[in-house]
């Protein structure tokens, strides 16, 4: 089975505003995560399609830290991703926000009817510290992975090291991340960081067992046996 669990929707203030559920849905492997930056807030609306088709949505979400690293955390439970996402909501800047500026943040529902629009920040950094963020996500059972690790908002690239922390996984987009993470002691995934519908499985992880639910595809992703194309 494909999974690409890094998928943004139309909240993000840069995605498209077609990443709403029946669209992704029609585009997605059998399994995905929807990880907006900084809110958990439209993933609702997507676990409700993906369920009528039959295909696994994990609730995810991307937070960014002070630092500026982005670090991805799944959750088997909705409500610990809503919980922890308005956490992260209340340690946003607190700015006038100018969606003319930096982008539509958009509300959906089941349907891919707009609703409503986000006015904090999403697309900024909060005042959490990396090993905040980590705790945030163990302590609301989530599972904290490491976007993007080699490029900007990732953080070898932001850090030029792994800092000593809980996280076990890393989200890699090359071969050489790959190989870097490996001699790490990671866990790899790829995924595609999807913002627009074509970009949706242009990276993506692959588990060799058919699984029923999002419980035991996160066992599966922690005891390390979701593979990428480069551990074959
Ligand atoms: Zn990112
Ligand atoms: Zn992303």
């Amino acid at each position: 089975m494909k999974c690409d669990l890094h998928i943004h929707s139309c909240l993000s203030p840069c995605a498209d505003l077609t990443m709403v559920p029946n669209e992704v849905v029609k585009y997605s492997p059998e399994i995905i995560a929807i990880c907006d930056h900084n809110s958990g807030g439209n993933v609702l609306p997507f676990l409700k399609v993906f369920e009528k088709h039959g295909k696994i949505l994990i609730p995810g979400i991307e937070i960014q830290s002070f630092e500026d690293v982005h670090i991805l955390g799944y959750f088997k439970n909705f409500n610990d991703l809503i919980t922890v996402s308005k956490i992260v909501a209340e340690h946003l800047p607190k700015i006038n926000y100018d969606p003319e500026k930096f982008g539509y943040q958009v509300y959906v529902n089941e349907n891919d009817e707009f609703v409503s629009m986000e006015n904090l920040p999403l697309g900024f950094p909060t005042d959490f510290s990396i090993q905040e963020i980590i705790d945030l996500i163990l302590d609301h059972s989530g599972l904290p992975a490491y976007a993007h690790i080699g490029r900007k908002f990732g953080v070898l690239y932001q850090l030029g090291i792994f800092p000593q922390t809980q996280v076990r996984i890393a989200e890699v987009t090359n071969k050489e991340e790959y190989s870097t993470a490996k001699k790490n002691g990671f866990i790899t995934i790829a995924s595609s960081d999807a913002h627009f519908l074509n970009q949706i499985g242009e990276r993506y992880s692959i588990i060799e067992k058919e699984i029923k639910n999002v419980e035991d595809f996160l066992n599966l992703l922690y005891s390390g046996k979701v593979k990428t194309i480069w551990d074959f």
